[in-house]
């Protein structure tokens, strides 16, 4: 089975569930009551070809997992026929937000910004819950809106970067189209307990290597996954143009983490 395709996706989903990780999303997790069990807090940034998220909502819903789909407000993104067709399978949407970006770090403007898009949202989905889009490009930290407003006043019940127990979850990411893609990644990570995991060697490079873990029982019992649908096809010309453009985006995040 080659990595990054539908097929290893569904494998990785059936590898979870047979070791009995409830899959949900995470509006669904911050109303856990009591956080015990095993879980997968599933999380899908939708950068860009919303179609491929439909293909990952279907196999999802096929196997009765949930997740949570974050939008953007461009075109490359929001595409409402998606987005309707993934709540209607019974997933979490919610919003993928930028504005620090899109309003050139006007803190007011964002926030203004951010509420209409919000509101744009909320005609297809009850958003409860919003994710900082991290762009390694932009000189903007999207969560620096929060040092002056509230999401909470909107009726926001999280963002995962701000609001998960990352002392209880352990976080992985596709980020860097490979699973310990923190290394070159900005923003997509989570610093506090990065190295701990690491010393606890839950690190894994490929799919492969994640299965066989989840096999071996190696992975904890509370975690967060996300993925960036766009990477994962079966359509082997859109894989090799993922794979060979990421590779190139990869020696690009190395220089900006090792200069930040
Ligand atoms: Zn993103």
């Amino acid at each position: 089975m080659r990595d990054f395709s539908l097929d290893i996706y569904r494998a990785l989903l059936e590898a979870l569930q047979a070791k009995d990780y409830q899959i949900i999303g995470y509006a669904e997790y911050l109303k856990l009551k009591v956080k015990s069990g095993k879980f997968i807090v599933l999380r899908h940034d939708v950068d860009a070809k919303p179609q491929n998220s439909l293909r990952t909502a279907q196999i999802e819903h096929s196997l009765g997992a949930k997740a949570t789909y974050y939008f953007r407000v461009g075109k490359e993104s929001n595409e409402p026929q998606v987005i309707k067709a993934i709540a209607q399978l019974g997933h979490e949407i919610g919003y993928h937000y930028e504005d620090m970006s899109l309003c050139n770090g006007d803190v007011d403007k964002a926030w203004s910004h951010f509420q209409t898009w919000l509101d744009y949202f909320r005609q297809y989905y009850a958003v409860e819950t919003i994710c900082m889009h991290g762009a390694p490009t932009s000189k903007w930290d999207g969560k620096d809106l929060w040092k002056k407003y509230d999401y909470r006043s909107l009726g926001i019940i999280g963002e995962p970067y701000m609001d998960t127990d990352f002392s209880d979850v352990f976080y992985l990411t596709d980020t860097g189209r490979c699973w310990d893609g923190y290394k070159v990644s900005v923003r997509d990570k989570i610093p506090r307990y990065q190295d701990e995991w690491t010393a606890k060697g839950l690190v894994w490079h490929t799919t492969p290597e994640l299965l066989r873990a989840i096999e071996a029982d190696q992975l904890p019992a509370h975690v967060m996954i996300t993925t960036h649908p766009q990477r994962w096809t079966n359509r082997t010309g859109e894989w090799w143009k993922e794979a060979v453009l990421q590779t190139a985006k990869n020696i690009v995040k190395r220089i900006i983490v090792k200069h930040t």
